[in-house]
């Protein structure tokens, strides 16, 4: 007998997909053919009219049976294979066997989760992909990845491999990703997103502002210069929601209601903090989807971005989810509710690496999703959005060493830290970001934040004299200041320095502070 089976894809390595070449041409080409194979060419090998939801490089459904699931795992694979060529998915089915629907997805999560390990395990083993096994004299690398052959090296003046050039082909079709582009057929998050950006009042966002041509262009029009940020953000708990969600229609309105309080979230956060430079858009969303982001943008703008982005998503959630319950009418399984009224609320994460314009980019995307990674811890603790941040200098580091090394003490059994990151998203982080005008506005001395960057850290005591001094130095007015500031934000009056944390841990925030307040100087002016 016919059984019903859910298929469950996801695509792999995304960002080693899109982020694999440092040109901002071929990352927006690799990003806008993923959308479109995604939530349009995937979508084209389902039957007509079958309950689906594709977003974010996922597709989920369910297919009458078990030979119809895994030929459509194999078509859209291949599918995946054809277009990208060094892209790919991953996919399985399980049967529905008249279960309960979210004991069915959790199922098929944890399933996909493991043949998602299993390919890793065997891609890290074995790294060529079919066309890139023939090598010989006349082969050159790719000039744009470095990674794969070029296709015919003689001919071809770019000297681009497959993947490259069907990137950068996607990117010369849509050159124009604002509201009045090519996008405005296309029902992907990037769409929505320009849709959205071009029904807000200022309607600063016409295809009159393009989009940067490069990472060093978007560096010239940051604040230091030759700076940039990359946000990575992502839904806290999401798969834990999903099977709590007892029916396909109450999924489809979830996924949908977490996508676009995402890019509602995203708009208005840009719209507020942004403005057109030099009739060119300061930021570029890379990737969009699901409840996915990678934001490219200005450094002296980031962090705001991000904080607003974390605070209102949990609340524009709500809302879209309660404006579409009412569409369920009679096939309302009351879980949707259940999710409304839980005091543990879906929140945001976000990891803000601020980096020199001409950095690795790849390596600052793995450094953002560290960040992110530790944010969701701070997160999952308080059940509250949170935000992580790192400034590097020249290139991108691994988070752990540059924490431990440049923030952290061991004294004795006690351990104490000179940053107070991750913050929760909010007024938290509203209180560390308005420090720099404010300090600005008192004409606080430069070269004593940077005196202060430089305590030692041998252990609390040292710290703690070594601040004392440096603060009976500041005039009274600016004593006042940094007091007030170390009191807001860690509830620790200045001269005192660390507030205890937990058992045989102790935190400050002076350095998130003075990194802030020497990035953003220029913010208050
Ligand atoms: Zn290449």
């Amino acid at each position: 007998m016919a059984e019903e089976h859910l298929v469950l894809m996801d695509t792999d390595h995304i960002h080693e997909y899109v982020f694999g070449t440092g040109e901002l041409k071929e990352i927006r080409g690799g990003s806008l053919l993923l959308a479109e194979i995604n939530e349009r060419e995937t979508v084209s090998l389902l039957p007509t009219g079958i309950w689906h939801i594709a977003r974010g490089g996922g597709l989920i459904t369910i297919l009458q049976n078990r030979e119809a699931a895994e030929q459509l795992i194999a078509d859209v694979r291949q599918l995946y294979f054809t277009r990208t060529a060094s892209g790919s998915i991953t996919g399985i089915s399980v049967p529905v066997n008249g279960r309960k629907f979210g004991d069915v997805l959790a199922h098929a999560q944890h399933k996909l989760w493991q043949a998602k390990r299993q390919r890793y395990i065997s891609l890290e083993k074995n790294e060529l992909v079919p066309w890139q096994t023939g090598t010989g004299p006349l082969l050159q690398r790719c000039r744009s990845c470095g990674k794969y052959p070029s296709v015919r090296p003689d001919t071809d003046r770019l000297s681009l491999c497959i993947s490259c050039r069907n990137k950068r082909l996607k990117a010369d079709a849509e050159k124009v990703s604002t509201s009045s582009g090519t996008w405005k057929d296309s029902v992907s998050a990037q769409a929505k997103f320009w849709k959205r950006a071009g029904s807000l009042p200022q309607n600063k966002w016409t295809s009159a502002c393009l989009p940067p041509d490069d990472l060093g262009e978007l560096g010239q029009l940051s604040s230091p210069q030759n700076f940039l940020a990359l946000i990575y953000a992502d839904g806290n708990e999401i798969s834990k929601a999903l099977i709590k969600l007892r029916t396909k229609a109450s999924l489809k309105i979830f996924s949908e209601a977490v996508e676009n309080a995402l890019v509602s979230a995203l708009c208005l956060a840009i719209d507020k903090h942004l403005e057109p430079r030099r009739k060119k858009q300061p930021f570029l969303p890379v990737l969009l989807g699901g409840d996915d982001l990678v934001l490219i943008v200005v450094a002296d703008a980031a962090l705001q971005i991000a904080n607003d982005l974390c605070a209102q998503f949990p609340l524009l959630l709500q809302e879209e989810i309660k404006e579409n319950m009412g569409t369920l009418g009679s096939s309302d399984d009351g879980s949707l509710r259940e999710l409304l009224s839980s005091d543990k609320q879906i929140t945001l994460s976000a990891g803000v690496a601020v980096t020199k314009a001409k950095s690795p980019i790849f390596a600052t995307v793995a450094l953002a999703e560290q960040l992110c990674r530790s944010a969701k811890r701070r997160a999952s603790e308080k059940y509250q959005s949170a935000v992580d941040f790192h400034f590097v200098g020249a290139t991108a580091v691994d988070l752990e060493s540059a924490r431990g090394e440049g923030y952290q003490g061991q004294d004795g059994m006690d351990r104490f830290s000179l940053i107070a990151r991750p913050y929760v998203a909010g007024s938290a982080l509203d209180a560390l970001l308005e420090t720099p005008a404010i300090l600005w506005q008192a004409e606080f001395p430069r070269n004593k934040l940077a005196t202060l960057r430089q305590i030692s850290r041998i252990n609390r005591d040292m710290c703690t004299d070594e601040f004392g001094w440096i603060y009976r130095q500041l005039d009274r007015p600016h004593q006042d200041i940094l007091r007030e500031r170390l009191l807001k934000l860690a509830g620790a009056p200045a001269p005192h320095l660390f507030t205890p944390v937990r058992t045989h841990y102790y935190e400050s925030p002076l350095l998130d502070l003075v990194e802030v307040c020497q990035f953003m100087w220029k913010e208050g002016s």
